[in-house]
């Protein structure tokens, strides 16, 4: 490594996706200066970010290390380095939590906890962020997410195939809902509704990603940097251990040291919490790392012979009756419809089916999402090897909902038609909704940071990401993540530098 540079700045955020990268835009639109650090580049507009193959089979823009799983085997974790973090690959689901949520929540197999602010508290930054990333959503509230303000747009339409499978399921007797979008659409808007939006990279920059909807316009005010490619590695202290003194970071087989009033670290729940463990940092609590969650999910591909599937957007519906109980005094999940999986897609699971095989199935077939949440174990945790190593323990511990709640899909399923229904649980390296690892609470003995993601133990310290969630809900996270970004901005102390 060569000499060191200094660089100094008001506030540095590390990390450019939808904790990171949303704050950047909330401070920077408040005229505090803020320097983005980033570890990796912007993904290049190119045909491949519309290739199945390229993105499903080939990996091309998977660019993880590998990490290790609880027996010490190694896999490639679900992030992605880019400028917008897996925002840029994500589905662009952004459902609030429900009210209950942020309140302990009794289930099957364990206690969700409180967190340590309401939904009411929350409920106005929840608009704010609908707002940012352009969320498309039902006019009705749903599954007690009670809101305050409208979505400021309307819930984006059904195709033919979609519509039709909604009012089987109404008559099946559940009731399926628009999903929450954030997508350019309507009158205006670039999305051109294609088959390659959940799991690619939107081409046409119309999914809300936070590289298009809060990167960018961050440094359209003036008031943000954005340096690429340099990866953190330590927090460095000060000599009374209190607060951080400066962060080192690699760019190009440089290194940088990183002076600033305010440090955030929003590196996506797992990398934060092991920067901060290799760091020895911030963890007082012996929290850190510990009560990792991902939910318990499965992708199912159900199919009918005599319906064909001619459409290309069909993530525009879910149902959640089972949502706040299921029947038997306690919640079960959610269902979302997910983007229509193409017969090449399908290889990267069903690798022994032949392609043409494939590719007949997925004409007949419709995909979706069964979603419930998993608990925070101080057992389930991120540590790091002698060797550096991340190594991620998880054992899920919501099986049996997660069972009953394939079994109730599955009878749905077949009672309107369905003659098969294939499922493909996700596994360790399937953890896009990665949260817990830093949790929030009121409790420094307990917890990692407060209510507002700061460090119980360094005064000018904030984690904003999925880590500070102490539960993981049974919806996607990342709406929960920015509105949280944008709260920490407005009400707490780190825009006062
Ligand atoms: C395929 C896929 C589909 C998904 N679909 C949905 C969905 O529909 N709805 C939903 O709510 N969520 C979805 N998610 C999850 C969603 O993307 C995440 O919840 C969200 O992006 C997490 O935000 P974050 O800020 O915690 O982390 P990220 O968005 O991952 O951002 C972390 C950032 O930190 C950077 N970084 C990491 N280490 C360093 C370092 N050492 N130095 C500098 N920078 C660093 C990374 O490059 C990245 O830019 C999906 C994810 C994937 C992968």
């Amino acid at each position: 490594m060569t000499t060191s540079e200094r660089i100094d700045t008001d506030v540095v955020v590390v990390g450019s996706g939808m904790g990171g990268g949303t704050t950047a835009w909330a401070l920077a639109k408040k005229g505090v200066k803020v320097l983005i650090v980033e570890r990796g580049g912007r993904i290049a507009k190119e045909d491949e970010n519309w290739s199945p193959s390229e993105v499903f089979i080939k990996g091309r823009y998977k660019n993880s290390e590998e990490w290790l799983d609880l027996n010490d085997k190694p896999f490639q974790p679900g992030v992605h380095y880019y400028v917008g973090g897996n925002t840029k690959l994500y589905g662009a689901a952004l459902p609030r939590f429900s009210e209950s949520d942020f309140e302990e929540t009794k289930h099957l197999e364990g206690i969700s906890p409180a967190w340590p602010f309401t939904y009411k508290q929350f409920e106005p930054y929840y608009c704010k962020a609908e707002e940012l990333y352009r969320v498309h959503g039902p006019s009705e509230d749903q599954y007690g997410a009670k809101k305050s303000k409208p979505f400021p747009f309307p819930a984006m339409e059904n195709e033919p195939y979609v519509a039709e499978l909604a009012a089987r399921l109404k008559k099946a007797g559940v009731n399926p809902h628009g999903n929450s979008m954030g997508i350019d659409f309507g009158a205006g808007g670039k999305c051109i509704r294609c088959k390659t939006c959940d799991g690619f990279i939107c081409k046409i920059d119309s999914k809300s990603d936070a590289e298009v909807n809060a990167v960018n316009p961050a440094l359209a005010t003036g008031n943000a940097t954005l340096m690429t490619h340099t990866k953190v590695t330590r927090v460095v202290l000060d000599a009374a251990g209190k607060k951080v003194d400066h962060l080192l970071a690699e760019k190009d087989g440089k290194e940088i040291k990183i002076y600033a009033k305010k440090y955030v670290l929003s590196l996506g729940a797992v990398n934060t919490a092991a920067l901060l463990l290799r760091s020895g940092v911030a963890n007082s609590s012996d929290q850190v790392g510990r009560n990792y969650m991902m939910h318990v999910n499965s992708h199912l591909a159900a199919i009918d012979f005599r319906r064909k599937n001619t459409d290309n957007f069909q993530k525009t519906i879910s149902f959640t009756d089972w949502y706040l109980d299921g029947g038997k005094g306690y919640p079960l999940g959610t269902f979302q419809m997910i983007g229509k999986v193409q017969g090449i897609m399908m290889k990267s699971y069903a690798t022994k089916v032949p392609l043409f095989i494939l590719n007949f199935m997925a004409k007949y077939s419709v995909e979706c999402l069964i979603m419930n949440e998993d608990f925070p174990d101080p057992n389930n945790r991120v540590t790091i090897t002698p060797s550096g190593q991340i190594k991620l323990a998880r054992v899920p511990n919501s099986m049996k909902t997660h069972l009953e709640l394939l079994k109730r899909v599955k009878g749905l399923l077949h009672k309107i038609g369905y003659i098969a229904v294939f499922r493909q649980p996700f596994n360790i390296a399937m953890n896009a909704h990665q949260c817990g690892t830093l949790k929030a609470g009121n409790d420094p003995k307990t917890s990692v940071v407060d209510q507002y993601c700061k460090s119980h133990d360094h005064d000018n310290l904030y984690l904003i990401d999925g880590g500070f969630f102490p539960s993981s809900a049974a919806m996607n996270p990342a709406l929960t993540i920015a509105a949280q970004a944008i709260r920490v901005v407005e009400e707490s102390d780190l825009a006062n530098v």
